[in-house]
C-alpha cells in the first residue's frame, strides 16, 4: 500500500493502546498541517461535552477546558458535523488565543465520537478547501479509534465474563454481607487496576450513603461520615441507578466525595450503582492514581460485579430476617414462659410486701426524724408503694401493664433517681451532672413509678457501660409538646448491630444480663405513646433519650 494513500501514519500495534493512538493521531495532524498546535477532543457521554484527549503545544489551562457543544470552534463542529475554518478571537476558546485554526469531527457512523482541531498563531494561514484534508483525517482517525475500542472491548469482554464467572463463584462461597461487599470491592480494584475501591450504603430512610468497605483508602477516607444523597454524585449514581466515570476529578466539578478523592491524591473515578432487583441500595467506587478513561466494557464489568453485590447482599439479608423471626419466636416463648415464673414469684413475694408495709407504718408512728432521715423513709415509702404496684402489674399481666396516666414532673423524676443511684455511684467513681428545668417546667403524661423504673434501668446500664468511672448525665428538657429524659454516659459505647437491635428481649452482652432491662424501657415507653432514641459510639459513650408527651399537650 502506498503511504501517502493514507494520511495517518500508525501501526496495528497502536490498536492495543487507544490512549496512545490518540497521541499518535494528534502528533500525525500538526506534522500533516505544519502547525505548532493540535489537539484531539473526545466526546464524554456522561456528560455531553468535549475533553481533550491529547495534545501538542496547548496551554494546560486550555488542555483542562471542557467544551459544551457549540462552544469554540471544536463545539461548534461537534455540534454540527461538519468540518470548519476560522480566524481566532481573543474570545474563541480556541487551542491558542489568536491566529487561525481549523476542526473537524470524529464520528462512528451516525455518532460524534470526538474533534480533530489544528491550529497556528498566523493568521489565515489555511486555505480555502484545506479544512477539508482536515477531515479526511479526521474520519480515518475515527476509523482507527473505533477499531482500537472494539478490539479492547472484545479483550475486554473476554476477561470480563472469565472475571464474571470467577467472581461469581467467589461471592457464592462467602458467607456473611461484609465478606461479600470485601471480597467484590477487592475483585473490583484488581480489576480496574485502581488504588482505591469502595462501597457505599444506603440507609433505610434513602438519605446518606455510608461508607461500607474501603479497600486502599487513607484513615481520612474510611472514617468519613455518611454523605447526603442529595450532596454527591454518588447519590445520583443511586437515585438513577446509572454509572458516572470521571477521567480527571481535578477538572470536574467537585462534591463531598470528590473532594475526598483528590485528597487521595487520585485523579480518575468510576461509580456504579449497587442494584437489588429494581432498587438502588449503594454504589460502589473505583479510583485510580492515573489519569484514564474508563471504556464501557469495564463499566459494564463494574456493574456486573456490582450486580452481583446487590444480589448476594439481598439474599443474605433476607435469610437474616429469617433467622431473626425465628429467634423473635424463642424468646416470645422465653418470655412467655419467665411471665408465668413472674407470676409466681410475685405471689410469694407479695406476701411478705405486705407484712413489711404494715411494720413499717407500725415503726414509723412516734418517730421523730430528722430532715435528712425523714427524706430517706419517704423515699423508702414510696419504694415498698413501688414494689407493691410492680408485683400487682406483674399478677395483671392479663390486664397488661397499661400505665396509670398523671401528671409527672420530670425534674422531680430525674432527681428521684439520682438520689436512688448516688452510693452506687460513688462506689464506681462516676460523677454525675444533671441539666434539668425548675419544677413545674417539665412536665408529662404517664405513669410515674413506671417511667422511674425506666429511667432507672438506663441509668443501670451506663453504670454498667462505664467500669472505670466516667460521667453520668442525666438530663430534662420540655420541647414542642413533648418532655425529654436523657440518660447519658461516657462509657463503652457499642457496636451499631447491638444498638440497632438494644430493645430486643433477652439481647445481653454482659455476663449474668438478662437482657430485659432494654426490652422493659420500650415497652413502657410505648405503653405511654412515647419514643425512643438511642446515639452511641463505640469507645464514647451512650446517649438514650425518651421522648414522652407533655401534660397540657393535645393527645396523639
Ligand atoms: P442487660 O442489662 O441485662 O444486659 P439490657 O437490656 O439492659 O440487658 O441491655 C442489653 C445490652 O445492651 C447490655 O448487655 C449491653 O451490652 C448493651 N447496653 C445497654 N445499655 C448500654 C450502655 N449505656 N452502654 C453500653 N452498652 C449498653
Ligand atoms: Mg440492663
Amino acid at each position: 500500500m502506498k503511504k501517502n494513500r493514507r494520511q495517518l501514519d500508525l501501526e496495528p500495534g497502536d490498536l492495543l493502546r487507544a490512549r496512545k493512538l490518540a497521541e499518535r493521531i494528534v502528533s500525525e495532524a500538526k506534522r500533516e498541517f505544519g502547525v505548532e498546535r493540535a489537539a484531539l477532543y473526545l466526546l464524554n457521554p456522561n456528560f455531553g461535552n468535549l475533553e481533550m484527549e491529547a495534545s501538542l503545544g496547548v496551554a494546560v489551562s486550555v488542555q483542562k477546558k471542557r467544551l459544551a457543544p457549540g462552544q469554540g470552534l471544536a463545539g461548534w463542529v461537534a455540534s454540527r458535523g461538519i468540518s470548519a475554518r476560522a480566524d481566532l478571537q481573543k474570545s474563541n476558546l480556541g487551542l491558542g488565543s489568536g491566529g487561525s485554526e481549523m476542526a473537524a469531527p470524529l464520528s462512528e457512523g451516525e455518532n460524534l465520537i470526538g474533534v480533530l482541531v489544528v491550529g497556528t498563531r498566523k493568521k489565515n494561514f489555511f486555505p480555502e478547501g484545506r479544512e477539508e484534508d482536515l477531515q479526511k483525517m479526521a474520519d480515518e482517525a475515527a476509523r482507527w479509534l473505533s477499531l482500537a475500542w472494539k478490539v479492547a472491548g472484545t479483550s475486554e469482554e473476554s476477561r470480563r465474563s472469565a472475571a464474571l464467572a470467577e467472581v461469581g463463584a467467589a461471592i457464592g462461597a462467602e458467607e456473611t454481607p461484609e465478606a461479600i461487599l470485601n471480597r467484590v470491592a477487592r475483585e473490583a480494584a484488581r480489576l480496574s487496576g485502581a488504588k482505591l475501591a469502595s462501597i457505599f450504603l444506603l440507609d433505610v430512610k434513602k438519605e446518606k450513603l455510608s461508607l461500607e468497605v474501603c479497600l486502599g483508602g487513607s484513615a481520612d477516607y474510611r472514617q468519613q461520615p455518611p454523605i447526603e444523597v442529595a450532596e454527591s454524585a454518588l447519590g445520583y449514581v443511586v437515585r438513577r441507578g446509572r454509572p458516572i466515570s470521571v477521567r480527571d476529578v481535578r477538572l470536574s466539578p467537585q462534591d463531598l466525595h470528590t473532594d475526598r478523592i483528590l485528597r487521595e491524591g487520585l485523579v480518575s473515578v468510576l461509580v456504579v450503582p449497587l442494584v437489588e432487583k429494581t432498587e438502588g441500595i449503594g454504589v460502589l467506587c473505583v479510583a485510580t492514581a492515573e489519569t484514564r478513561r474508563f471504556p464501557d466494557a469495564e463499566i459494564r464489568l463494574l456493574e456486573g460485579l456490582a450486580g452481583l453485590a446487590a444480589a448476594a447482599l439481598g439474599r443474605s439479608r433476607l435469610s437474616g430476617r429469617l433467622d431473626r423471626t425465628e429467634e423473635e419466636l424463642r424468646n416470645r416463648e422465653r418470655l412467655s414462659s419467665l411471665g408465668m415464673l413472674a407470676a409466681e414469684v410475685a405471689h410469694e413475694v407479695r406476701n411478705p410486701l405486705a407484712v413489711i408495709r404494715m411494720l413499717w407504718h407500725t415503726a414509723l408512728r412516734g418517730l421523730q426524724p430528722s430532715e435528712a432521715q425523714a427524706r430517706d423513709l419517704n423515699l423508702i415509702e414510696s419504694k415498698l408503694a413501688q414494689m407493691n404496684g410492680i408485683l400487682d402489674r406483674v399478677l395483671n399481666l392479663a390486664r397488661s401493664a397499661d400505665p396509670e396516666i398523671g401528671p409527672v414532673d420530670g425534674t422531680d423524676l430525674i432527681e428521684e433517681v439520682g438520689l436512688l443511684v448516688r452510693s452506687k455511684l460513688s462506689a464506681s467513681r462516676i460523677r454525675l451532672a444533671k441539666k434539668v428545668p425548675l419544677r413545674g417546667r417539665a412536665v408529662l403524661r404517664g405513669d410515674r413509678p413506671q417511667l422511674e423504673q425506666a429511667v432507672l434501668n438506663l441509668v443501670l446500664n451506663a453504670v454498667e457501660a462505664m467500669p472505670e468511672g466516667g460521667e453520668l448525665k442525666l438530663g430534662v428538657q420540655a420541647r414542642g409538646g413533648s418532655v425529654f429524659l436523657s440518660v447519658q454516659d461516657s462509657g463503652q459505647g457499642m457496636p451499631r448491630e447491638i444498638a440497632d437491635r438494644l430493645f430486643e428481649p433477652f439481647l445481653s452482652r454482659r455476663p449474668g444480663g438478662t437482657g430485659l432491662g432494654m426490652a422493659l424501657v420500650r415497652r413502657t415507653v410505648e405503653a405511654h405513646g412515647g419514643s425512643l432514641r438511642v446515639d452511641s459510639k463505640p469507645g464514647k459513650g451512650t446517649q438514650v433519650e425518651i421522648r414522652l408527651p407533655a401534660w397540657g399537650a393535645p393527645r396523639a
